[in-house]
């Protein structure tokens, strides 16, 4: 294959073998699914008394794999095996830490198609998002290692104490807390389970893993990459079950010194507050939702903006943190604009997401697949359709949660709905006076991950200084809010959206897992 970098802005046009090998894999796991996968705890295979199925969003009755329901005893387990693995592994020297970290990372590199065919089987997401989503996992995981040798592990020699006649000397280090805890939602199962799990290993806390009980065959694949790059046992820990029950016992447990937590924001601020209440305070990295604007003005490249703002929409079906779901046009370009996203909505390919053509599939489960229909009612009432608004159940989508992509217009400014993250191909659009309007109302939300904006570099200049999001592109054909690159763009959101105020994959992130030592000696 001839050289190709895949990111999120290059897929659009990816070289042809990418697709013989991807088909040849997704072949290969269709003629041998539902067998049944354990846990991994300190290595070894752990099975619970009761399981669970993981199903087809494309065709729910296919069962994919059958996988463990784990309870309060498990993350116990886990817990203290990771516990056990924490002296061992934070003293082995940090560089012979990352060269374990980069072969786990030319290991998940070269299971790449298969973990992307899970990944469109469990997630609905079309080959090409499924690729980048396993493709950035050991982005992620080199840029933090690189980050590391870069900052020389994070020992820094600060000045001698001007004392006479003794010599004082100080040295700052940055260390580990202990157990990390790692929980990841279904969306991005492998990119947001290894970025976390890589900054924890790096910087020299040992890790039990949780992924979304619906995207546990993925994280699983995952999980074995780290156990084959030859981590000791017990540094990587994977336990699978309900957030309810075996998140939940995680999450008051005791041994747990440090969460990484990846989902929304309800249940992420409820972590938050139950972490608040322990005995001292503890690391709690969040990342959570979004309702991301794009703003288009009159000096825009209006082509550019449709496209961007449309591939930002309906991506994964709208189920993205990033996904563009508020669209503030300025007046005299908003009939030019809306025609263009609604014509190119309504040529978006929706069907099997492991087909070549297929840019949509289905969503999730059956809750969203509700929520959709809930949404639209409430959409038409107060507002209008330009396009979508239905369910799909003919034409071999009758299995699966299909739903069409949607844009709503007309919907007063007011309606509750402009400041719910609705997690669906469903983005409302708006009409604004000018730039100074669209930015106030960009801005009136608590949520800040992601916005875009279409129109001249003076104009931009001023959506820059003004945005609270962390995350902000200009004039983007590649997606207005969507497809960050590790170590290209760092990916963290402000207000409710984040909690660290950095971005994973950039400068800023990798040191959230370390607490700073001063270590004086004195001659
Ligand atoms: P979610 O429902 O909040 O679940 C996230 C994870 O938390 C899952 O593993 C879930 O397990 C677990 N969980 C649920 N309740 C828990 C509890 N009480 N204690 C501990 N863990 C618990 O989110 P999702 O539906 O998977 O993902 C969508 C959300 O993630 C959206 O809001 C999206 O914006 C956000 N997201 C944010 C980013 C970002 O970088 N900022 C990236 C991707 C997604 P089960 O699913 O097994 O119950
Ligand atoms: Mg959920």
């Amino acid at each position: 294959m001839k050289p190709f970098q895949m990111t999120y802005a290059t897929m659009f046009d990816p070289p042809e073998e990418l697709h013989t090998q991807y088909e040849a894999a997704l072949s290969k796991i269709t003629a041998n699914l539902g067998n049944i996968h354990g846990m991994i705890i300190s290595g070894k295979e752990v099975m619970a008394k009761r399981d669970y199925q993981i199903k087809n969003p494309a065709d729910r009755e296919l069962v994919l794999g059958i996988f463990q329901a784990g309870t309060a005893e498990h993350a116990d387990q886990a817990v203290l095996a990771a516990k056990k693995a924490f002296p061992g592994w934070s003293n082995t020297p940090w560089h012979e830490r990352i060269v374990l970290l980069r072969k786990a990372a030319d290991i998940i590199e070269s299971r790449i198609f298969e973990i992307a065919a899970v990944t469109t089987l469990e997630v609905g997401k079309n080959r090409l998002e499924s690729l980048g989503d396993v493709s950035e996992a050991p982005a992620l995981i080199r840029y933090a290692c690189s980050q590391m040798e870069q900052n020389n592990g994070y020992i820094t020699e600060m000045g001698e104490d001007p004392v006479e006649g003794y010599q004082i000397k100080n040295l700052s280090l940055l260390r580990p807390y202990g157990v990390w805890l790692v929980i990841s939602p279904f969306n991005f199962p492998t990119a947001l389970t290894a970025g976390p799990v890589g900054a924890a290993l790096i910087a020299g806390n040992t890790v039990v893993i949780k992924p979304a009980a619906k995207t546990s065959f993925s994280v699983r694949l995952l999980a074995e990459c780290f156990r084959d790059a030859g981590l000791p046992d017990g540094v990587v820990n994977f336990v699978t079950g309900s957030g309810s029950v075996l998140g939940q016992a995680l999450i008051d447990h005791p041994g747990v010194d440090g969460v990484t937590f990846t989902g929304s924001y309800p249940v992420g601020m409820g972590i938050y507050r139950q972490f608040a209440a322990r005995d001292y305070v503890h690391p709690v990295i969040l990342e959570l939702g979004g309702k991301n604007s794009a703003i288009v003005t009159k000096n825009a490249n209006l082509d550019r903006a449709a496209l961007g703002i449309v591939r930002s929409a309906f991506g994964l079906q709208g189920q993205k943190c990033s996904a563009n779901s508020r669209v503030y046009l300025e007046e005299s370009i908003y009939d030019e604009v809306l025609e263009r996203i609604t014509t190119a909505t309504r040529e978006l390919v929706l069907g099997d997401p492991g087909k070549r053509e297929t840019y949509l599939g289905p969503v999730i489960s059956e809750a969203p697949y509700n929520e959709y229909q809930d949404y639209i009612k409430q959409l038409s009432n107060a507002g209008n359709l330009a396009t979508g608004g239905h369910v799909l159940k003919t034409n071999g989508l009758e299995q699966g949660y299909y739903v069409e992509p949607t844009v709503a217009v007309d919907v007063p400014h007011d309606h509750a709905l402009w400041k719910k993250e609705l997690f669906l191909p469903i983005t409302m659009v708006h009409k604004v006076k000018d730039l100074e309007q669209a930015l106030e109302l960009s801005n009136d939300i608590n949520y800040g991950l992601t916005a875009g904006f279409y129109g001249s570099e003076t104009e931009a200049g001023q959506f820059f200084e003004a945005s609270e999001a962390g995350v902000n592109y200009m004039n983007r054909p590649q997606g207005s809010t969507t497809g960050a690159w590790p170590s290209y763009q760092p990916f963290g959101g402000w207000k409710a959206s984040g909690s660290s105020g950095v971005g994973a994959g950039g400068p800023h992130y990798l040191q959230r897992y370390m607490r700073e030592q001063i270590r004086t000696t004195v001659n």
